[in-house]
């Protein structure tokens, strides 16, 4: 329902990532009324974040979801913004058939994980659509800036945020600053960036908000799990095996995946007939792995890692000959396939590591989503709440968040 008052037009909102969260975000700021200046800042080259679809520049079927495969709505009342998504025609039912693995070979039909609880939704053309759609609903008014990295925050006394680039540049400044992502909040951007600091708890230094404080000391204590995962494209003439097993997604229980070190498989027919394969690994698996990201993923073209020394190989080569061992059941000759899929090209079969595939609960409380002194905003599915590390809880906590700034907005 649009607000009675007119939230102000003066005050600027600057968004980082265009994930689900920061998506839902902007369509709900714009749908509740909302007419100030909002930019969204996005180092990827198009929506969705995790929920997001590979495509190739060179291969012109190649689709593939290869983060979440579906998404599920479990609580009550549905997003405010389903109804006018399932209008534009960006999400259809999922159609798929789930089964569970139970230990090493016990196959149980139709039962869900808690990605499988509720309605059942895909993007209808790739899992992107869900942040495309989004977008589309936020309107051309909000800037959308894809390929943008914001590395560093600032806040001078009394001034506005100013979000800069790597090279320090200034990409904007902006009254409002929210975070759907805890990349620049969290400790592991030292880690990973070989950073002094999170960016954001730099900038709190001179702040003096206790509440934003404290967020920053709640989300430093978030852990995350990884998740290694396999894709493959299986040619038109083997794809017909892969599209007649029994399910199109498979998870696996705790023994099944200590078993195979698989957690999810997830069955992807294409439109010229092959079919995509996505093999999510358990987080043990992932663990294990963790310095192997693969070559393809977004943190080494972003890092511009080297090559990691045959590494790669080894883990697809795990993973494949996993799948096909646990598989072999309903697949038939393990061996064969293993061969098979060994000669796949590299665009084919490929690795693609997500360092902070899920977030760990309890989260960020919502109490803590608002710091309205430090005027910053955080949403995302690392909050507590319905839908915690699913893109339910990333799109719940974007409306969410959307509502608590319209509400400071109309006292402007
Ligand atoms: C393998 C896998 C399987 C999954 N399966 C399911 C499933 O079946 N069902 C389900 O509901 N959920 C699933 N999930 C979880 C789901 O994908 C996430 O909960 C959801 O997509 C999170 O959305 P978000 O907007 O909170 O975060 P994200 O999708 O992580 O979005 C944050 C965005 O911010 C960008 N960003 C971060 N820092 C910066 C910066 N400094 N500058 C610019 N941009 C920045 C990132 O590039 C990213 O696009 C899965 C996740 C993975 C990895």
């Amino acid at each position: 329902m649009a607000p009675t008052a007119r939230p102000s037009t003066s005050q600027s909102i600057a968004v980082i990532g265009a994930g689900v969260a920061g998506c839902a975000l902007v369509a709900q700021l714009r749908r509740l009324g909302v007419q100030a200046p909002i930019s969204l800042w996005e180092t990827g080259r198009g929506p969705g974040g995790r929920a997001s679809t590979r495509f190739s520049r060179l291969d012109g079927g190649f689709r593939l979801d290869h983060g979440a495969p579906l998404l599920n709505l479990s609580g009550a009342p549905d997003p405010q913004l389903l109804a006018p998504l399932l209008e534009g025609g960006w999400l259809e039912p999922w159609a798929g058939r789930a089964a569970r693995l139970e230990g090493e070979a016990q196959l149980r039909l139709d039962l869900a994980d808690a990605y499988g609880l509720g309605g059942l939704w895909v993007g209808k053309g790739g899992m992107n659509q869900l942040g495309k759609g989004l977008l589309q609903l936020a309107g051309p008014e909000v800037e959308q800036h894809f390929g943008s990295f914001v590395r560093h925050l600032q806040r001078p006394r009394g001034g506005p945020w100013r979000l800069l680039g790597v090279d320090r540049e200034l990409l904007v400044e902006a009254d409002w600053l929210v975070l759907s992502s805890t990349l620049l909040a969290h400790p592991r951007s030292q880690l990973l960036f070989g950073w002094p600091e999170a960016p954001l708890k730099t900038a709190a230094a001179s702040l003096g908000d206790l509440q934003l404080d404290h967020a920053l000391t709640t989300i430093a204590g978030i852990r995350v799990e990884a998740r290694s995962n396999l894709l493959l494209v299986i040619p038109e003439g083997w794809a017909h095996a892969w599209l007649d097993l029994p399910f199109g997604l498979l998870h696996c229980d705790g023994p099944a995946q200590q078993r195979w070190g698989i957690r999810r498989v997830s069955i992807q027919p294409l439109a010229d007939g092959r079919c995509g394969v996505v093999v999510h690994s358990s987080d043990v698996f992932a663990a294990d792995h963790l310095d192997v990201y693969g070559s393809h993923s977004a943190v080494a073209t972003m890092l511009q890692l080297p090559p990691d020394g045959g590494r790669e190989e080894t883990v697809i080569s795990a993973l494949t000959s996993a799948l096909v061992q646990m598989l072999a059941p309903w697949l038939g000759d393990a061996a064969g396939w293993q061969s098979r899929l060994e000669t796949l090209g590299a665009s084919e079969r490929q690795l693609m590591r997500w360092a902070a595939a899920f977030p760990v609960a309890p989260g960020l409380p919502t109490e803590l989503m608002f710091c309205r002194q430090s005027r910053v905003g955080f949403c995302g599915d690392y909050l507590a709440g319905v839908g915690f590390g699913r893109i339910e809880g990333a799109w719940r906590r974007g409306e969410e968040l959307a509502a608590l700034l319209v509400n400071q907005l109309q006292r402007h």
